[in-house]
């Protein structure tokens, strides 16, 4: 394939002071970084990721939507504000990134107003059911009461710990082609009230939402609660979840460039 074929893929940015990042001050230093297993996922798949920056000023991503093909929402170790879906914080919540919720939240409105595809993972797939009005559980240990399986796995992420079901018929069982897949699970947190126009697509034997898609047959979006760019090196149901991602994406350059999409 040549190198102008490749679709770029947005991946959303953690923000990091030098001091948690480095142990060191540099100046009191933040950086705008991400996992290097996103960029190899996607490098991997077919695509040239790019960085999307969680700028204070959230109207400054905007011009990324001009450079990309596809967006991912990435995840992190932070939650979503739950002002953003109505809800008082519980003691048990996670630290927030306000400029990076606020960012992803405009970033993710206007990929869905330009049907850019779009794949959230893990915070990121929390990311869209807010943006659909949908809910989150804020801690599951607390808010689900007793479960069976360990969602915050003490294992390697990149090892797979718990099975999940695919909803027959759903876009994610027509990519993974088959009903049951064994993930990794890094979560405190899930999908509590679906947001409306998505449908869930995947869920664990306790009953924990573990992947969303769009409802109706529109562009790509598709939500997973799992990490499969961790997954990847030795994982077929990961690395077809990218390539069909990444076929979307390519799809999209491909229309851009005749002038029919942006
Ligand atoms: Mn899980």
């Amino acid at each position: 394939m040549k190198r102008a074929e490749k679709p770029v893929v947005g991946l959303t940015s953690d923000t990091h002071d030098a001091v948690h990042i480095l142990r060191c001050n540099l100046g009191g230093a933040s950086f705008f970084l991400q996992k290097k297993s996103y960029f190899d996922a996607i490098a991997k798949s077919g695509g040239v990721p790019v960085l999307v920056p969680a700028f204070d000023n959230p109207s400054r991503t905007d011009d990324y939507l001009g450079l990309i093909d596809g967006l991912i929402l990435t995840g992190g170790f932070f939650d979503i504000d739950p002002a953003l879906y109505g809800e008082k914080p519980i003691k048990e919540m996670g630290p927030l990134k306000r400029a990076r919720t606020n960012m992803e939240m405009r970033i993710t409105r206007k990929a869905l107003k330009l049907s850019m595809p779009i794949l959230g993972i893990c915070g990121g797939h929390q990311l869209i059911n807010v943006v659909f009005g949908g809910t989150l559980y804020q801690d599951l240990q607390t808010q689900m009461g007793r479960r069976r399986l360990k969602h915050e796995q003490s294992r390697p992420s990149n090892r797979a710990v718990h099975r999940v079901q695919i909803a027959k018929g759903s876009r994610l069982h027509g990519l993974m082609g088959q009903r049951e897949i064994k993930v990794n699970s890094t979560h405190h947190q899930a999908i509590k009230d679906v947001g409306k126009g998505l449908l869930v697509c995947a869920r664990t034997g306790d009953g924990v939402i573990e992947a969303v898609e769009s409802a109706d047959d529109g562009p790509f979006l598709v939500g997973v609660q799992w990490h499969p760019e961790l997954l990847l090196e030795n994982d077929s149901p990961s690395r077809r979840l990218f390539a069909g991602f990444m076929r979307e994406c390519r799809l999209r350059k491909i229309g851009s460039s005749r002038g029919n999409a942006r």
